[in-house]
């Protein structure tokens, strides 16, 4: 029988009746006897999470300030859920030790790592599961990666019978210290976990039903993706979607576990399965995802294409001055290049002042408040009619692209846009990808058909 392992984020540990949903979900499939729990996060919008609250105790600690009045926050979180549920664990306890070592200097690594220490510890004795500490098993080597001995520390420790539960967002460095995560890397635990047991599904429970083909801020109800693949995540994530930790693929993805993610308060909803290949006749796009907050330099310079020299010199400008670049393209007498907006700030002078003197070239401009749009998909690449038809849309609407890009990667384009048109873009093209026959339907019009 395959296992699971079930990892379950801020909301869905952030009071007792949540972690009764918890409670049912486990009981009710035999496999799930691996748990990686958060710490509790906001109740409601107004609502403070542990983890927040925990590194205020920390900075105020380590100014000599008191730090009752967060920790008072801290302890009556877990208090209430602790009564509620009728765990009677020894959460008093347990918190009185975090409270001192907060007394005694703990870095901010270790009273953060306490949030999801005590939640653990709470669900291990409500659920009467073993309780395995992340500090034991989660080890981080010299250079900040975790271990491979890690996985057969945690495969050792979780290879009894029985229910497990295990603290996310932390484990121990070479001296033994608590070290995190960054932010959000309960769900990396979960995966290391997934991939040392060797689990049949890594479930990510959370807030939604799935992964949504767009940013519900944006684009109106947007579908939930049923199935998407490791890559078309990695790049959904790395085009602004938010969806996992992006260190939560890699364990997972060496191993081919796919991971689950679904509804806490949903229970019988799928959600979407993350996994290494689709069925791409569904539909090619998984996506579309987008970035604010760039600038575009464009630069012309006849024969610049015959000339490295000449286009080194400018990367070489750019790295003395600490700005890292997004994209590069050379064209024939020129050269675009994408840039943080944040790192031109106040050296958009001096920059241009270096480059016309290092490249003399015939044009420059830095054109600013440009975003990227992205498609992601497996199946782009076998629609080369989709970023003509898009193009063609997003121009007839009004959006003035700036510059299209297919190619350096065969899954995803993206387009250059006006930060003013972002979020039209990104709906035009999300109306246009979800539409079953294909995005040509939505040119009939234009086309005068
Ligand atoms: N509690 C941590 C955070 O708020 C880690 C996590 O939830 O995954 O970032």
């Amino acid at each position: 029988m395959g296992e699971i392992v079930s990892k379950f984020g801020g909301s869905s540990v952030a009071e007792a009746r949540q972690i009764r949903k918890i409670e049912s979900i486990i009981r009710s499939d035999r496999r799930r006897r691996f748990i990686v729990v958060s710490a509790p996060g906001k109740r409601t919008s107004g609502d403070e999470k542990i983890t927040d609250l925990l590194y205020s105790c920390q900075s105020l600690a380590a100014r000599g300030d008191s730090y009752e009045q967060p920790f008072r926050h801290v302890s009556d979180r877990y208090l209430q859920i602790d009564r509620e549920l009728e765990a009677r664990s020894e959460i008093q306890e347990w918190l009185e030790e975090v409270r001192r070592s907060l007394g005694s200097g703990a870095s901010a690594d270790l009273a953060a790592s306490r949030g999801e220490y005590l939640c653990a510890r709470l669900l291990a004795s409500y659920l009467q599961a073993t309780f395995v500490d992340a500090a034991e098993v989660i080890r981080f080597g010299k250079d900040g990666s975790v271990t491979e001995e890690s996985f057969q520390l945690i495969a050792e420790r979780l290879a009894g019978p029985g229910l497990y539960v295990i603290p996310g967002f932390y484990g121990s460095d070479s001296v033994g210290q608590i070290r995190t995560f960054s932010r959000g890397g309960s769900d990396v635990t979960g995966a290391l976990v997934a991939r040392a047991v060797h689990a049949e599904v890594y479930e990510n429970w959370t807030d939604v039903s799935g992964l949504l083909m767009a940013d519900p801020q944006i684009v109106r109800d947007p579908q939930p993706m049923a199935e998407v693949t490791y890559r078309e995540i990695r790049e959904l994530s790395y085009m602004g979607a938010k969806v996992l930790h992006e260190e939560a693929i890699l364990p997972v993805y060496k191993e081919k576990i796919p991971i689950n993610i679904r509804n806490t308060n949903r229970p019988d909803d799928a959600g979407t399965i993350i996994k290494a290949a689709r069925k791409l006749q569904q539909r090619a796009v998984a996506g579309v995802a987008g970035r604010n907050g760039f600038a575009l330099l464009y630069l012309e310079k006849f024969l610049l294409r015959k000339d490295p020299q000449t286009r080194s010199k400018l990367f070489e400008i750019l790295t003395a001055q600490g700005i890292e670049w997004e994209w590069e393209r050379a064209g024939l007498d020129s050269l675009a290049v994408i840039l943080p907006e944040t790192q031109l700030e106040d050296k958009r002078e001096l920059l241009v002042g270096l480059i016309a003197e290092a490249l003399k070239p015939d044009h420059l401009e830095i054109l600013d408040n440009v975003s990227l749009v992205a498609i992601v998909g497996e199946g782009i690449s076998d629609h080369p009619e989709l970023l003509a038809d898009l193009l063609l849309l997003l121009s007839s609407g009004g959006v003035r692209v700036r510059l299209v890009e297919q190619g350096s990667s065969k899954i995803s384009a993206f387009f250059v846009v006006p930060s003013k048109d972002f979020n039209r873009a990104v709906d035009t093209i999300y109306k246009a990808i979800t539409l079953q026959r294909g995005s040509r339907q939505l040119l009939e019009p234009l086309l005068g058909k």
